[in-house]
């Protein structure tokens, strides 16, 4: 009896301690609508439902037969069936509302701010990373990965909310947050995978982690001092990390023909007083064996640069990282050669991509590129 009563306290412990833990992750309270900035400085659109919506301006409401309608926008006032009502306007639908053509879940906001007219679309994060996952991953990708970029893509976004609160809205639907596209983009696994991970964000010391992802590491993800200005010291699960499993993505190797007066013009535009330019390479190496800076010898003297800075003013797009392996001249032309594809920090895709094929779960793909971190479970707030 004695022993049994022993058992029963032990039993009572653990589960009080297993409640506590997972409470103590709940703690954290994240408010369920976010406003995704979609369109700026609109002068005109049209908004559409199949079902009969409403709209509401000045604290008045307003009904609208399903169909479509033509907005002017002009003053900070928006004119609607040749009535003008006062921005900010918002429009509600029981089903999904039509934008322009394109599809969105929530409700679409005509606001004012002092950089122009923003067009709005409020909804919940969960609908809102549905509207995500196909434009920042691959759709046809495996369900594992589909899973890993979920978690990742709602962390991001939860420690960027209020990143344009300037313009009156958490985020934006472009590459400078994350690449939103509405429901018209869902695909039917991409929506699997944000149920499946329901909530769950990467966190490290009971906050959501500073994540970040990228196509293709070149075969080591980068610690990000070594690309932005990063005003504090790297937390651990950024410092990069070896990945042989991004070897054969398509984007391992690339060359990039750029010619020199190319090259000039957009450093001259980036604001760099440069000549002709004789010489172009590469200093140092980071720990990702990526080049530290970029040596340009000109008429007018030597320009040194960062060389993630480089690649930006040049072309993102040609020189596809800054694992530069050569750079040769021909015909008034520089060619550059290099691995991988993006800025290299963080979760690698082609890697994460081929770990799920592998077998292996979003969990533990997840923890292979942010070692040291765990996954918790966000409560969003009634
Ligand atoms: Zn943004
Ligand atoms: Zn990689």
């Amino acid at each position: 009896m004695k022993n049994f009563k022993q058992n029963l306290l032990i039993i009572i412990y653990i589960l009080l301690s297993c409640i506590f833990a997972y409470t103590h992750l709940y703690a954290k309270e994240y408010k369920e609508y976010i406003k995704v900035g979609i369109l700026s400085n609109q002068k005109s659109l049209t908004i559409a439902s199949d079902k009969k919506y409403f709209f509401v301006s000045n604290n008045k409401r307003y009904r609208l037969s399903a169909g479509k309608i033509d907005i002017k926008i002009k003053n900070k006032e928006a004119v609607i069936l040749n009535k003008s009502y006062k921005l900010p306007i918002e429009f509600v639908s029981s089903k999904c509302l039509l934008v322009n053509g394109k599809i969105y879940r929530g409700n679409i906001i005509i606001a004012a701010s002092k950089d122009g007219n923003n067009i709005i679309n409020a909804l919940k994060m969960e609908d809102y990373l549905k509207g995500i996952l196909p434009k920042e991953s691959n759709a046809s990708w495996n369900q594992e990965t589909l899973k890993a970029q979920a978690v990742i893509s709602r962390t991001y976004a939860l420690k960027n909310l209020g990143k344009h609160a300037k313009q009156g809205f958490d985020i934006c639907s472009q590459v400078h947050c994350q690449v939103y596209g509405g429901a018209s983009c869902e695909t039917k696994n991409c929506n699997k995978a944000v149920c499946e991970t329901d909530r769950e964000v990467i966190t490290y010391k009971d906050e959501p982690a500073q994540v970040f992802f990228h196509s293709s590491c070149g075969g080591h993800t980068e610690d990000p001092n070594f690309v932005w200005k990063w005003n504090s010291e790297t937390p651990v699960y950024l410092k990069g990390i070896k990945d042989e499993y991004c070897k054969d993505n398509p984007h391992q190797t690339w060359t990039a023909t750029i010619p020199e007066s190319t090259i000039r013009e957009k450093l001259i535009k980036a604001g760099h007083k440069i000549g002709k330019i004789q010489k172009i390479s590469t200093s140092g190496t980071t720990p990702a064996k990526a080049a530290k800076e970029i040596v340009i010898k000109h008429s007018k003297g030597t320009l040194t640069l960062n060389s993630y800075v480089f690649r930006c003013a040049v072309s993102a797009d040609k020189i596809k990282s800054t694992s530069i392996t050569s750079i040769k001249t021909k015909n008034k032309n520089f060619i550059f050669e290099g691995k991988g594809w993006g800025h290299k920090v963080g979760l690698c895709q082609w890697g994460s991509k081929t770990m799920g094929d592998k077998g292996f779960t979003y969990k533990q793909i997840l923890e292979f590129y942010f070692p040291k971190t765990k996954i918790g479970k966000i409560k969003y707030a009634d």
